[in-house]
């Protein structure tokens, strides 16, 4: 017996890097995204379902001063490029530039959280307050522990990931409320326990 119904689900909201894409590191160049086996086709499910997907990551590149917009918007277009050819898209993408340490390349004189930055839920909840949905409408799937306790917070269901970090991160003491090989086994899932 599962401790989530998903007969209400409507909303599939994902983290990208280590999900979508691999994630060797940072992705600073669109030459270093590249995606995770059969993840633009278990999106393709998640759009012919009709659930709205929407892409929340944190870039602290930005912050870091490695990454600029031009070059972000490159790798966008790469990944819905990727998504394109398995007949996939996503509804919507939010992007936490911050990070507590650093701002535009350098190091802050004292840590500043935002509250975009997962595990923070703002940008939970702005996507939320956008398109009209409630928590129990939605489910995070991620591969870091930041997405485990963003979920938490938000009070949304969190799906973990083998891949990317596959939760060995060590930064927040948070765990899924599910785990799933990859993207695809995780659409998988939901398809099977939802109407
Ligand atoms: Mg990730
Ligand atoms: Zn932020």
């Amino acid at each position: 017996m599962l401790k989530h119904s998903f007969n209400k689900l409507r909303i599939v909201l994902l983290d990208r890097d280590g999900v979508i894409n691999q994630e060797p590191g940072p992705i600073l160049t669109s030459e270093q995204f590249v995606m995770i086996p059969n993840s633009a086709s278990a999106v393709a499910r998640i759009n012919a379902k009709g659930w709205l997907c929407f892409v929340i990551t944190n870039q602290s590149a930005f912050a870091r001063g490695d990454l600029s917009e031009p070059v972000f918007q490159t790798i966008t277009d790469k990944m819905h490029l990727e998504l394109e050819k398995s007949g996939a898209h996503i509804d919507g993408q939010y992007i936490c530039p911050h990070h507590p340490d650093w701002e535009n390349g350098k190091r802050r004189m004292a840590p500043k959280r935002c509250a975009c930055r997962k595990p923070g839920t703002l940008l939970l909840e702005q996507v939320s307050a956008e398109y009209g949905f409630s928590p129990d409408e939605a489910v995070l799937i991620g591969d870091s522990t930041s997405d485990f306790a963003a979920a938490a917070n938000w009070g949304t269901c969190a799906i973990g990931v083998r891949t990317g970090h596959a939760g060995q991160d060590d930064k927040e003491n948070a765990d899924p409320d599910y785990w799933e090989d990859d993207l695809w086994s995780a659409v998988e899932f939901l398809l099977a326990y939802s109407t």
